[in-house]
């Protein structure tokens, strides 16, 4: 995302529009990004400096890291800040500093909610939809054993 330095008015300007998913250069199986990065910022030219602000929206698409489903997670950048002195350029590159908050912005744990049961570690069914027939045969062996060791 390139700003034309010259061209901003004395008041500042508005910019608003989107930038293609591929900036973000993350294309993984548990972190993807498919849609368009929709910014709404202000820029202007403060003392040979252009200051830009404002907040960046899209959805990532990650890999819940208990249960492995694909969900949407909405990243919001509310707070979007670059200040960068003029040495009389035309233009000035953002798509480094849109990238870097982006990614700044995902969770630190991708969790399609956040009590999600994740998947039993010996059948693998997911957990959220119900609780499957090892983990109750297991609760079975427990307390026979436990009948056991009265009965002795
Ligand atoms: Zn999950
Ligand atoms: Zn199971």
């Amino acid at each position: 995302m390139k700003i034309n330095v010259q061209n901003i008015p004395d008041g500042g300007e508005m910019l608003q529009g989107s930038e293609p998913a591929s900036i973000v250069e993350l294309d993984g199986p548990d972190i993807r990004f498919e849609h368009a990065i929709a910014y709404n910022l202000h820029a202007q030219i403060q003392e040979q400096a252009l200051l830009v602000t404002g907040k960046l929206r899209t959805p990532a698409t990650l890999r819940c890291s208990r249960c492995l489903k694909i969900f949407q997670w909405p990243v919001r950048v509310d707070d979007f800040v670059v200040h960068r002195e003029l040495a009389g350029e035309d233009f000035v590159d953002l798509t480094e500093n849109l990238r870097e908050d982006i990614i700044l912005a995902l969770p630190q744990r991708a969790l399609c909610q956040t009590d999600c049961q994740g998947l039993c570690p010996v059948c693998g069914k997911d957990l959220n939809e119900g609780v499957c027939q090892c983990q109750s045969a297991q609760g079975d062996l427990r307390w026979q054993a436990l009948d056991q060791i009265k009965l002795k």
